[in-house]
């Protein structure tokens, strides 16, 4: 990967991709590593411990919603906002009929755990895709999924025109990296045409993730 970036620069988010699928590859083989054998206490743990991390990053993302800050672009970050809208509107009821205390900020924590939003975290864009409900994901489209798997195929996303993924403002500095990047290599008259045409591709998707944080 890092002989690819270097030959053919502009090629980082490719790579990045590609590192999001390996790390998913290394947490989803459930062995123990001293035996090399299949461990279901220790899947279940690892299971756990990524759901519980998840959770307090949503739960991050939630309070910042609520002091009104930006937390993401995109059709997925609109389903998250509307579903926090959800969450404190319901809070707000069970405070005004008594059945929660004012300023416990438990009761929003158990709410959203109840919301179960389901959310992946990474590097250059979040997803949202449900896994019991995976229509409008991008990565499945025509695509081979292996038997038993559940979930998205990351190492197949499509950020820019997937309705699960989100834009979160630190994705930002990254794509528009991509994109000063991409402009630089086009600079070069000398560049073959398919070259060149490779790279217009690069920048069309490149700008419409852009261009989210622009609507
Ligand atoms: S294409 Fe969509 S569903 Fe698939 S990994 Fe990307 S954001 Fe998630």
């Amino acid at each position: 990967m890092a002989m690819l970036t270097r030959d053919f620069p502009g090629s980082e988010i490719a790579v990045g991709m590609q590192l999001k699928h390996v790390a998913t590859r290394a947490l989803a083989n459930r062995t123990t590593a001293g035996y090399m054998v299949k461990d279901p206490a220790w899947a279940k743990h690892l299971d756990d411990a990524i759901a519980e991390r998840r959770f307090d990053r949503l739960k991050e993302l939630f309070a910042a919603d609520s002091r009104g800050e930006a937390i993401g672009f995109g059709p997925g970050a609109d389903r998250m906002r509307e579903a926090f809208a959800a969450v404190r509107q319901k809070a707000e009821e069970l405070r005004a009929t008594g059945q929660a205390q004012r300023g416990d900020i438990r009761v929003e924590d158990s709410l959203l755990r109840r919301t179960r939003f389901s959310i992946r975290f990474g590097k250059l864009n979040h997803c949202t895709m449900n896994d019991d409900d995976p229509s409008g994901a991008k990565c499945i489209e025509d695509a081979i999924v292996p038997e038993g798997h559940r979930g998205p195929l990351l190492d197949r996303c499509q950020p820019s025109r997937c309705a699960n993924s989100i834009l979160a403002p630190e994705h930002l500095p990254i794509w528009k990296a991509e994109r000063a990047s991409l402009n630089r290599l086009r600079d070069d008259t000398s560049l073959p045409r398919n070259r060149r045409a490779h790279l217009d591709a690069q920048l069309y998707e490149v700008n419409l993730m852009i261009k989210k944080v622009e609507q």
